[in-house]
């Protein structure tokens, strides 16, 4: 056995990680379930660095060091699940098998109860940052044992990007710890996308800018606080023309926005951990409306589209980016409050300034103010939000006029912003004194004798509705 590391599934990303590996002076064992690949993989990339092909899964088990590490980059699910079975009776009492694909949390904590009884130790490894960051560095979230992070540890802090010499990947926490974080970062990545191209939106539709001058504003933006790869490729896309029109890319673009299903997932888990991400909701369900045509098409014959944009000057542009920033702030503290109520809930020991670090590079999130998020997270690892500590409260404090503004001038003049108006509304609500949930509280006590909590006295109340007097008992 001469191969450090094994990796079965050489599609686009398999391909590009084990190409990362050898290029790092990893031997890495490869294998396709369609040879051909295996081969044409070797024909194309050999010179990248040492590989060990091998047609059958026994020949590549045996090609790898022990205790073997091997990563399984299939399609996600059943693939997944027919790889590991044909793999388990192949590998040792403290091998190490590696799910790299986009597979949920809680089908690798089911995965590695189940080959715990084998002796097998299983990784749940999210990675970010597509085809590109496969092969040149991505941003890596393992989750698995203490052991097998002691094997992997060094391959993948290896070959992942690094900024400012510190390597975008770590060990999450135990099994489906580093796929969870990757769904969260997933969601917050919807979250972003969803504020930015608001942003644009507002700005074309109320300030009347044309996409190659927003793509001048983005670029502004991309020098200050707002640094993201997001805002920079924003710019890219705002500027690009269409070769076959002349006209603007976006303009050319059907505008049903996609999705996988990592965005839907984070929400559905946030709605069983009771943690109310907004932000990541109102950018998956925007880009579900995006693409029920049927209905849109409906209401388009019956509501003429009428945009009233209200005059604004110069200081609207600023007024945006403001905007931008703050609720920008609010949907990275909502995505942060899930991954630590998600730690507490499995008992993940989650260290959630870390995470901000390995987002720093290599993935779609990148940007300039995770160094600040981390820094949030050193001074006080128990931060109960991100939305308090003193450099981005001062960020909503800056931003609270223009949010307001944005808000309304775009919902004056009809142009949709959930994302903002969503984070407008959960800034407003952490800060009010009373909420009406009290209100609330009445209704359900009087339909269905649910009970409530009073301010001045300790205890569970119930008020008997039904009779004259309303008499309240204790519950
Ligand atoms: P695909 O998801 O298209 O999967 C193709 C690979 O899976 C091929 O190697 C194929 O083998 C293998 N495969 C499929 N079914 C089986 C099976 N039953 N048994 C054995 N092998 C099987 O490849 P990608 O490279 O696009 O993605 C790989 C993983 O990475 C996926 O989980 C995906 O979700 C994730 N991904 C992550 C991205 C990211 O940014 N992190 C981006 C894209 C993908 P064969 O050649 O024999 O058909």
């Amino acid at each position: 056995a001469t191969a450090d590391i094994g990796l079965t599934g050489l599609a686009v990303m398999g391909s590009n990680l084990a190409r990362n590996m050898a290029r790092h002076g990893h031997t890495v064992a490869v294998h396709n379930r369609t040879t051909s690949k295996m081969t044409d993989f070797l024909d194309a990339h050999g010179s990248d660095g040492d590989f060990v092909g091998s047609e059958s899964l026994s020949d590549f088990v045996a090609s790898i060091k022990q205790p073997r590490a091997i990563i399984i980059m299939v399609k996600a699910g059943e693939a997944t699940d027919a790889v590991i079975d044909e793999l388990t009776g192949l590998l040792d009492d403290g091998d190490i098998l590696v799910d790299a694909g986009n597979a949920h949390f809680a089908d690798t904590v089911r995965r590695q109860q189940a080959l715990e009884e084998h002796g097998i130790h299983f990784v749940g490894m999210g990675v970010s940052g597509g085809e590109e960051g496969a092969l040149n560095g991505p941003s890596i979230m393992v989750g698995g044992s203490d052991h097998a992070y002691e094997r992997l540890g060094p391959i993948v802090e290896d070959i992942a990007a690094q900024v400012d010499g510190t390597p975008c990947a770590a060990h999450v926490g135990p099994d489906g710890a580093g796929h969870f974080v990757k769904m969260v970062h997933n969601g917050i990545e919807y979250a972003d996308m969803q504020l930015i191209a608001e942003a644009y939106d507002v700005l074309r539709s109320v300030a009347g800018q044309e996409p190659a001058e927003l793509a001048e504003v983005f670029r502004r933006w991309n020098e200050g606080d707002l640094e993201s790869f997001l805002i920079e490729i924003a710019a890219d896309v705002l500027a690009h023309v269409d070769a076959d029109t002349g006209r603007p890319f976006v303009d050319v673009v059907a505008d049903s926005a996609e999705q996988k299903g990592t965005g839907r997932w984070t929400v559905q888990v946030a709605l069983d951990l009771g943690v109310p991400v907004t932000g990541i909701a109102e950018a998956v369900f925007a880009r579900s409306v995006s693409g029920h045509d049927a209905q849109r098409e409906a209401a388009q014959k019956v509501f003429e589209e009428k945009l009233d944009a209200p005059e604004v000057g110069e200081d609207f542009v600023e007024d945006v980016r403001t905007a931008l920033f703050a609720a920008k702030v609010v949907a990275y503290a909502q995505g942060f409050d899930m991954i630590v109520e998600g730690s507490n809930e499995h008992d993940w020991g989650i260290h959630a300034g870390e995470m901000a670090t390995i987002w720093r590079g290599g993935c779609i999130i990148r940007a300039k103010f995770l160094d600040r998020i981390r820094e949030a997270f050193d001074d006080e690892p128990d931060l109960t939000t991100l939305m308090t500590q003193e450099y981005f409260a001062t960020a909503l404090r800056e931003g609270e006029r223009g949010l307001r503004r944005v808000v309304t001038t775009a919902t004056a003049a009809g142009v949709p912003v959930p994302g903002f108006a969503g984070a407008l509304s959960y800034f407003d609500a952490l800060r009010r004194d009373r909420l009406p949930a009290a209100l609330i509280q009445g209704l359900r006590d009087n339909f269905g004798a649910h009970t409530y909590e009073r301010v001045d006295r300790d205890g569970t109340f119930h008020t008997q509705w039904a009779t004259d007097d309303r008499k309240e008992v204790e519950a």
